[in-house]
């Protein structure tokens, strides 16, 4: 006897992945779509709670003003799904939205903003402005501190090769020695072995900003691993379960399980991404970038409907203030 094997991708596909082409296609599926994502099957007010609330009907002529708004029956209020989220204050429809936050999520690089506006017809201009909530959209904003195992190391980051001056560092106490090139901006990220990356753009390399970046993201009871940098020895004595550090300078990148493997992983990620994907990167959204490979890389075990699924999550309740 034979059975028919079940289609693999079928099986895999989320409700998510089955409804995202209408969603980027049509603007009523898009709006609808973010409702389901946003109040399952039971929408409310996002000003008093109250789930006495009604669709209103279609009417009036600018179709991005009087579309697809809702009314409370008990505060009166008159709202969208997009009131109190990253899509508020924006007129870009909500299947851009969509296909920004999809295209975002499943591809493994990170999308660019001028990829958004070939393949959507906005201008860069709103591209760029729609990427960068998305990107808020994914930031982690727990404030979890890592624990276990954590491996920790910055590197810098950002600015055109093509504009690479060398300029070497002065060399004060505290300053990190290394070759950089102006401008790059410095970043610092930790990861829990197994687990979750975090990350934070410091204004320049020295023992006070490592230190805070370090106390910030990672628990002290954890078991600390860093390269030789003489910046982490004092903070490093904080952690309960012991600060360990790998000699890079005599080329040694392992001791027994000591090593900082994991975390120049990400960062080679990182820089695949930022200088294929991206090419420039203005220090002043450094960190969005930053937050964008840390949700990558904290959702690497998820499929791209389940990455999508927490990514739009993220987008409500968040609004994003310039
Ligand atoms: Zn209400």
């Amino acid at each position: 006897m034979t059975r028919k094997k079940p289609c693999k991708v079928g099986q895999n596909k989320s409700e998510i992945v089955r409804d995202v082409p209408l969603a980027c296609a049509d603007e009523q599926a898009a709006v609808e779509f973010m409702e389901k994502r946003r109040w399952g099957d039971s929408p409310c007010c996002p000003c008093c709670g109250s789930v006495d609330v009604y669709k209103m009907t279609k009417r009036g002529s600018d179709e991005r003003e009087q579309h697809f708004r809702w009314r409370c029956r008990d505060c009166a209020s008159l709202y969208s799904v997009r009131k109190g989220t990253v899509f508020e204050d924006s007129r870009i429809p909500m299947r851009h939205w969509c296909f920004a936050f999809w295209a975002a999520c499943s591809s493994k690089k990170g999308v660019s903003a001028k990829q958004i506006e070939r393949q959507t017809g906005l201008s860069y201009k709103s591209a760029l402005f729609l990427m960068h909530r998305i990107r808020f959209a994914m930031q982690d904003t727990s404030g979890d501190k890592l624990t276990g195992v954590v491996e920790a190391d910055e590197t810098f980051v950002g600015g055109k090769p093509r504009n690479k001056t060398k300029q070497i560092d002065s060399g004060k106490p505290g300053s990190s020695h290394r070759t950089r090139y102006t401008r790059k901006t410095p970043v610092f990220a930790a990861v829990e072995r197994g687990g979750r990356v975090v990350t934070r753009v410091i204004p320049r390399v020295n023992a006070k900003n490592l230190r805070q970046a370090i106390l910030d993201t990672i628990d002290v009871s954890a078991r600390l691993m860093t390269d030789e940098n003489v910046c982490y020895v004092v903070v490093g004595k904080q952690f309960e379960g012991g600060h360990e550090s790998v000699p890079h300078k005599n080329h040694v990148y392992a001791k027994g399980d000591v090593t900082t493997n994991t975390i120049e992983g990400f960062f080679s990620l990182v820089k695949r991404g930022i200088y294929g994907t991206f090419h420039a990167v203005s220090k002043k959204h450094l960190h969005r970038y930053m937050d964008e490979f840390a949700f990558r890389y904290n959702t690497r075990k998820v499929d791209d409907g389940e990455r999508m699924r927490l990514a739009v999550e993220g987008a409500v309740g968040k609004r994003l203030v310039y």
